[in-house]
Order: C-alpha cells, then structure tokens, then sequence
C-alpha cells in the first residue's frame, strides 16, 4: 500500500494568515478572543483553544468590553466593527485579503447606485447564514439577494439593473450557469431597464483546487478525504472528488477511521490522503500515520 497526502491539500492563504496572527497574539497574550470558529475544522479549533483562544458569539461580544478579539478570514459586516468599538474592544482583523477586496468592491456599487432610479439589485451567489455571505450582505445595508440555488433568482426583478457577485468559494461551474440563465430571463422578458453586470469573485485558490484534486482522486485506488462537517469548502471539495474516484470517504480525522474502512485502504495499492482549504497538514499526517501503525 503506498499512501500519498496530496500536496496541494490544506490551508488556503487567507485562513493560514489569520491562524498566523492568531497564534502570533496568543504568544504575546495568551489569551484571545475569536468570534466564531477560526476554521471550520474543530480539531484546528480545539489546537488554538489549548493555546488560550476562546470562541465566542455575537451575543458574547456584546457584553465583552476592552479585550481584543480576532475576525476570522471570512470577513464581517460593518456591523460588528461598529459593536465592538462601542465597547472599547480592540480588532484584530484576520479577514483574508481577497474577502477583504470583494467586501470592498460590493460596498463601492451598493454606494454607487443606491439613489438610481430604477433602484439596481445587488445579488450574492452564496449560502444563506454563511459568515462570509452575512459580511458580504452587510456592505450593502442588508438589502442584497442571496441567491443559494437557480430557484432563488425567481426572487429578482428583472425589470430592475442587477449586479452579480459570488461568495469566493463558490463553485466556478454553478456559477456561470446561474450568469446564463439569468442572461436567459433578461431575454426571454424583454424588459426595458434590464442591465446586468456580473462579477466572477470566485476564490482560485479553491476553484483551481478542484481540478487538481480530481486529477489526485484519478490516480488512487482508494480516497480519504478529510474534512470538517461545517465546512462549505470541505462539502464542494469532496463531491469533486467523489465524482473523481467513487471509492472516496469522507472522514472528519482519524477517529472516523473504522476497523473496515482501514482494512479496505490496506486492500489498496494506492491510497490518496487529501483535504478541504480548512483541513490543516496534521490532520491528514495523523490520518496517514494511523494507516501505518495499524498496518
Ligand atoms: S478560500 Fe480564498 S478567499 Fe476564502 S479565505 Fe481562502 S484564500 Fe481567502
């Protein structure tokens, strides 16, 4: 059995970057707040929690005065810079630099356009309740439309300018089929204000990712990919590689590993170890090292 760890599995940049300040403050500290996950991995949580971060909720950071707490790389609406300086507390803004620009880019056309007339439509292409779809909703006062599914765009006006943006982790595919079958109503309706602009803020570090990992998935006999069950990017990820090599298995870390699941890998002469962009390298090292003791 030859086991392999895919090499372009793990952290993306922006999660690394605000793993790096968080553990930089913790050093300095020992003692943080985040609100809400850092990742969404609990056993990467679980490993920051011990150095001293503590999660907290909105509700928490309501009460919490004068303490510093990090944003994690999903960004946040305006709203929650404003709640904490109420309280004294001081940011440490891990937002990851490309969720920070695209915040940026839908605050500037919500400002831009919101006294036209016809009113325009500013529309994300994400999953409703996500924390970086809440940041992104709050650049523009709460008013955008999510659209989760091609059934959400019935929710439009067409008869009203529409601007497209997309949650970066979105998938690439899905997303050019949600452009085409709104360019498709437009038509078909005729309407006369129709105008829409669309703007592809898909994230390459994940959509160049799902390539890579199916030509991964291609190579082995045996896929386990490993995830966090909260994680979008992990859900997307792993239903590429699925279609990539069906013998593909979903694990959460190596507490998952069943005595069956184990004794299929060691059935295999290849077995792939990859992950999401949350996945951290010692999860999947822990996955590959139980695979040989256990041999
Ligand atoms: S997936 Fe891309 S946009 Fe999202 S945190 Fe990672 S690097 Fe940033």
């Amino acid at each position: 059995m030859q086991v392999t760890i895919d090499s372009h599995s793990g952290f993306c940049a922006g999660v690394t970057g605000a793993i790096r300040r968080a553990e930089n403050e913790l050093q300095q500290t020992g003692q943080l707040y985040c609100l809400g996950d850092i990742v969404h991995n609990g056993q990467e949580v679980q490993r920051l929690e011990q150095l001293g971060l503590e999660t907290i909720d909105y509700d928490d950071l309501r009460t919490i005065h004068n303490a510093r707490v990090l944003l994690r790389a999903h960004g946040e609406p305006p709203s929650t810079y404003w709640i904490a300086q109420q309280n004294g507390n001081t940011i440490i803004d891990g937002t990851c630099p490309v969720v920070k620009r695209l915040q940026q880019r839908i605050a500037e056309t919500y400002n831009a356009h919101k006294h036209d007339n016809p009113q325009p439509q500013i529309a994300i292409f994400g999953k409703r309740g996500h924390a970086e779809v809440i940041g992104l909703q709050g650049q523009t006062n709460n008013t955008a439309v999510i659209i989760e599914h091609l059934s959400d765009a019935e929710q439009l006006d067409y008869n009203r300018p529409i601007y497209l943006f997309s949650q970066t982790t979105k998938s690439l595919d899905e997303f050019n089929q949600l452009v085409e079958h709104i360019k498709g109503k437009i038509s078909d309706l005729g309407f006369q204000n129709s105008y829409f602009k669309y703007y592809d803020t898909i994230c390459r570090s994940v959509a160049n990712r799902v390539e890579q990992l199916k030509a991964f998935a291609r190579e082995q006999d045996m896929v386990l990919f490993v995830g966090g069950t909260k994680s979008s990017n992990a859900a997307v990820l792993f239903n590429h590689c699925k279609q990539a090599n069906e013998h593909c298995f979903f694990i959460t870390g190596q507490q998952d590993m069943t005595d069956e699941l184990i004794a299929q890998c060691h059935a295999a002469e290849r077995v792939g170890i990859c992950g999401a962009t949350s996945t951290p390298l010692w999860l999947m090292e822990q996955v590959r090292d139980k695979l040989k003791i256990e041999r």
